[in-house]
């Protein structure tokens, strides 16, 4: 046996025992774990971050804030390219933590905790793929659209009717989910009607798009990119979905409390703990050694240049003592696309070399751990106007120090729900098949009143401090760049993971198709731009008006690219594939009782925006474990899916 497995359960005091114990209460983590506790389960939730409630948090518009604040966020410093020099031409690249800024949320709910709350159905033959790999038809879109209705509660300004339709058609059609946990919504387009600035932009893309897509005018604009019918190749302009109820950010955290309030007595959340290896007893995985304490992981930020125990940024602090959590049934890890492999790892599965280079003993050889990392690539046209946005004059655009006091529009969210506060700035999105698009659309751009040209220490108040900035974004999905690693430095836990995406040329296969993609994506960005009436260009800031040929933007996208939506780290596959982490019901291939419910499962990204498809998959491994221990000794709780009524929707 060895040095951690569970030794045999002798007469003394109880074990500290649950059914399931599940590391990480992020998009994946969160749901599954409200599930299987409503299903009757008692379950325990790791989760390595605090509960940081605060108004960055709950306010649609300071998301950029909630990504930078230190109480709720992890730091990685990511490699885009493994060769140094080409990697120091990034503009955003921070020489003495020799990477990029990745934030990652670490705090109740993870990184759906920081995010910028967009909300988007991926596209259907992401699930009818992986139906077709595990040979499962319950992956199939069809039933994969049952649980986002599931999960769904959509307050939105539905989309206009098309032609044809009336609204109630229209909504039929559209097939939005009403009664489930996470409340959705868009900007209600009477808020954007109030700025004339934002009505010329919104005006600019509807415009670019029915000139490109020779979109006629009874066809009204923008369409509903979850809607059930919206075609998976669709190309025009769409609105945004985002995770807001009532005005506030929704999501994984609010699911949990929602069901700890419920079913109290089956859901333990112990913040503030990080999970630091499996524990096994055979190959069965029977539980989870942990260390207790803030800020134990170097991804932490310190909030001052050195902490009170005189740690820096990227230091760990001194050694706290592991304990052993047990799990009755099974273990789930759901740390996201980079804390799982590492764990995994840490846990002795993984790529049999690295394990012993690290002195780990091998349980599982499983080349597939850590590899297959993968992302979408983003990259920003910002520019700045030649006025301000009239709407934020005497607006400070973050959180009054007096809660009570504050602008006109923070007064609005706190005393109404309503107005600019409750979005988070989206003005609309332009869905668009660039000239290597296969099947589906490949691009979104879409634009904010803001500067965001990627994530760097400083990125949130830089970002918000002009009010005459616009940026339009251009996210470029289902990429072909499989490359990307995430790779121990040792075998300490607290120590972050070496993660290297090996971008473009570095990269596998299609990485050219990938380059004249994003390029085809900047096209669009600037054409919105061009169709700009109100305001003027003062100039563009990135790119950068020399920045003109195709050869050019091809060098700024190879240099000054990023993503937020790692995945793939241990993916779903057929047992034929050496690399296949997990079997279609999320198990481990290799041991027992154990599963992944995260970012990490999935071969290839899906769609445009990750969180939902994560909360998809949460809400299916939850049918999946549910079923497979519904003879179990548990009596399940009669609750509905949705949270308990609130005072009202805004919208
Ligand atoms: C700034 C930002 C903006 C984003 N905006 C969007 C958006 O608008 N739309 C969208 O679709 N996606 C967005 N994303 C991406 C999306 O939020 C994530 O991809 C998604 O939340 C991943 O879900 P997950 O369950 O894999 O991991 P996470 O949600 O990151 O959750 C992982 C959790 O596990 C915990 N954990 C990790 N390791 C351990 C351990 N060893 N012990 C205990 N706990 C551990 C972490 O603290 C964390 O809370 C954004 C991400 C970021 C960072």
């Amino acid at each position: 046996m060895q040095e951690s497995e569970a030794g045999t359960h002798n007469s003394g005091p109880p074990r500290d025992e649950y059914d399931f114990v599940i590391v990480g209460s992020g998009a994946g983590g969160g749901p599954l774990a409200a599930n299987l506790a409503l299903a009757g389960h008692s379950v325990l939730v790791l989760e390595a971050g605090d509960d940081h409630a605060c108004p960055y948090y709950s306010i649609p518009i300071m998301h950029l804030y909630a990504g930078e604040d230190a109480n709720m966020r992890w730091d990685f410093f990511v490699r885009h390219w493994d060769e140094r020099e080409m990697q120091a031409k990034d503009s955003k690249f921070v020489a003495e933590r020799d990477g990029v800024l990745y934030p990652r949320g670490s705090t109740l709910g993870g990184s759906t905790a920081i995010s910028a709350m967009i909300t988007v159905y991926p596209h259907p033959s992401v699930w009818d793929r992986l139906a077709d790999l595990t040979g499962d038809p319950s992956w199939g879109s069809a039933p994969m659209r049952k649980l986002f209705h599931r999960l769904e509660s959509w307050r939105g300004v539905d989309a206009l009717p098309l032609p044809g339709d009336d609204e109630a058609a229209r909504n039929r059609k559209a097939a939005h989910g009403a009664e489930g946990w996470l409340g959705t919504t868009r900007a209600n387009p009477q808020v954007g009607g109030r700025e004339p600035m934002f009505l010329d932009i919104i005006d600019a893309m509807e415009q670019t798009s029915r000139h490109r897509f020779g979109i006629p005018q009874e066809i009204t604009l923008p369409r509903d990119p979850n809607a059930l019918d919206t075609p998976p190749q669709y190309q025009g302009m769409a609105f945004i979905s985002v995770a807001v109820r009532d005005g506030h950010r929704n999501g994984s955290r609010e699911r949990l409390q929602d069901v700890q309030r419920r079913a109290s007595s089956n859901l333990e959340i112990r913040l503030n703990t990080l999970a630091t290896k499996v524990v096994f007893n055979g190959d069965r995985a029977v539980g989870v050694e942990y260390l207790e304490g803030e800020r134990l992981y170097a991804a932490a930020p310190v909030t001052s240049s050195v902490d009170d125990a005189g740690r820096r940024d990227g230091e760990v602090p001194a050694d706290p003592r592991p304990s052993v959590v047990y799990a009755r049934k099974e273990v789930i890890l759901a740390g996201g696309a980079y804390n799982t492999p590492q764990l995994l790892k840490l846990s002795g599965i993984g790529p049999r070399a690295e394990l012993e280079q690290h002195g780990i003993a091998v349980r599982v050889d499983a080349p597939g751990v850590g590899a297959n990392l993968h992302d979408r690539y983003e990259v920003a046209v910002t520019c700045e106007l030649d006025r301000d946005y009239p709407i934020f004059d005497g607006s400070e655009l973050d959180v009054p120090s007096d809660l009570t006091a504050g602008d006109a529009m923070f007064s609005e969210w706190r005393d109404k729900a309503n107005g600019p506060y409750t979005t988070n700035g989206t003005l609309a999105a332009i869905i668009a098949k660039s000239s290597v698009a296969k099947q589906d659309s490949d691009l979104i751009v879409f634009s904010i009143p803001i500067d965001f040209h990627g994530y760097y220490p400083g990125y949130s108040r830089n970002g918000m401090e002009f009010h005459n900035r616009l940026s339009m974004l251009v996210l470029k999905a289902h990429t072909n760049n499989r490359a990307g690693t995430v790779s121990l430095r040792s075998s300490d836990p607290r120590e972050v993971p070496d993660i290297r995406f090996r971008y473009f040329e570095e990269g596998t296969a299609g990485h050219e198709e990938d380059l004249e993609g994003v390029v085809d994506g900047i096209e669009i960005a600037r054409d919105v731009i061009d169709h700009l009436q109100l305001a003027g260009v003062a100039r563009e800031m990135v790119p950068g008006s020399a920045v003109t040929d195709r050869a050019a933007l091809k060098d700024f996208v190879r240099q000054q690219a990023w993503g937020h939506h790692a995945c793939g780290t241990a993916k779903i596959g057929r047992p034929d594939d050496p690399n296949a982490v997990l079997d279609g019901d999320f198990r481990v291939r290799g041991v027992q009782g154990l599963r992944v419910v995260d970012a990490s499962i999935f071969p290839d990204i899906p769609g445009f925006f990750i969180a939902l498809a994560v909360y998809m998959i949460s809400e299916k491994a939850s049918d999946v474990i549910a079923a497979e221990h519904q003879d179990d000794d548990s009596s399940s709780v009669a609750v509905t899916q949705g949270p308990a009524k609130s005072s009202g929707d805004a919208e």
